[in-house]
């Protein structure tokens, strides 16, 4: 959107079109998990999935640009914001509805509440979730996973919204699951829900494992402070945490942006970091392994917003070498 009169017209618009909670110029920071972003131009909460999509509708129709935002756990929002229309749906679909083993649940349902409760119904599958925040939606978009289990072992098939299209139910099969990522990463597809099976299980042994889970958690993850989980993605047969931490980046500081001391794949945010101190340290953490050990490190959170590319390209620091 290109100016303030264009913008308050967009928010009038919304407003009077969709039940739920409109923001202008909403921090980010207040939205992710790391608690850093700049203001995103409209932030929109629908309170019913009949009011999301007839946003959505609307979007598309008029050409605004737009993103779904989930608990923002896996975001790094630059601190110039976000333009266009960041839409969250934890309200509209937060439902879960079970049926023997299998369990139909809402995009914004969160996943570790999920895994808690059929941890309580001794049903098994979703160990792995224990402890990973977010929303369900989220979870499915990014393959999140831990432990050796992921989504893509427990879902069926995925409720999506796509533009132009409508409603859709698509088989798990057809969204090429992979490590940390699904075909959503690069279609402009809205998860509304998703059908996970799971199996019967002793509820005492699902528990036994959460416990186990979480208790690593507490050991391996700087969980003191605000964070987005791995910067880096595992590079096929390594992890990022260990080479990060040869090349000595455990410690390393930009601004209030520091890499844990406890877990080298993990930046925390010590206070008042922002984008632009996280992103010099990935920038650092890259160029570092790439010169020591040829390996290029491909980030695993979400960069959004801005209006510059926020990383270099790999060309540019093979030639800075
Ligand atoms: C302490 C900590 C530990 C973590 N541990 C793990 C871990 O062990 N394993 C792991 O995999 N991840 C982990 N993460 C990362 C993160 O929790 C997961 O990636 C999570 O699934 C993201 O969900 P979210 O709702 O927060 O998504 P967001 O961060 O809000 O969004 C992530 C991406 O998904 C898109 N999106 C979100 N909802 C929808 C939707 N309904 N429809 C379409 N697109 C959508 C967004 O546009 C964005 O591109 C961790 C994070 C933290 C902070």
């Amino acid at each position: 959107m290109s100016g303030n009169s264009e913008l308050s017209q967009v928010v009038r618009q919304i407003r009077s079109m969709v039940a739920g909670e409109v923001w202008e110029r909403e921090p980010m920071s207040r939205h992710t998990s790391y608690r850093i972003g700049g203001p995103a131009d409209v932030l929109v909460r629908p309170a019913t999935l009949d009011a999301s999509l007839y946003l959505f509708d609307w979007l598309t129709k008029e050409n605004v640009p737009w993103m779904v935002l989930g608990h923002g756990t896996n975001l790094l929002v630059m601190d110039e914001g976000v333009r266009g229309i960041v839409v969250d749906l934890t309200r509209a679909t937060r439902a879960w509805d079970w049926k023997g083993t299998t369990v139909h649940v809402g995009g914004g349902a969160p996943l570790a509440g999920l895994a808690r409760r059929a941890a309580l119904m001794g049903l098994s599958g979703l160990e792995f979730a224990a402890g990973i925040p977010g929303t369900l939606g989220g979870a499915i978009v990014m393959n999140a996973g831990a432990e050796g289990g992921c989504m893509a072992d427990v879902t069926v098939s995925v409720d999506l919204w796509v533009p132009g299209e409508g409603l859709q139910v698509v088989p798990a099969g057809e969204l090429c699951f992979g490590y940390r990522t699904s075909t959503l990463q690069s279609w402009p597809g809205v998860v509304l829900g998703a059908s996970l099976m799971l199996r019967a299980g002793d509820p005492e042994k699902i528990q036994e494992k959460m416990d186990e889970i979480l208790e690593k958690r507490r050991r391996t993850q700087p969980l003191n402070y605000p964070n987005a989980g791995s910067v880096f993605r595992n590079p096929p047969g390594d992890a990022a945490g260990r080479l990060l931490e040869e090349v000595h980046m455990k410690g390393m500081r930009v601004g209030d942006a520091q890499v844990s001391t406890v877990h080298a794949n993990f930046i925390v945010n010590l206070g008042r970091a922002r984008a632009r101190d996280v992103l010099a340290l990935m920038q650092l953490g890259r160029k570092r392994v790439w010169e020591s050990f040829g390996v290029w490190l491909e980030p695993e959170i979400k960069l959004v917003g801005g209006n510059q590319l926020p990383m270099p390209a790999k060309e540019r620091i093979s030639r800075d070498r």
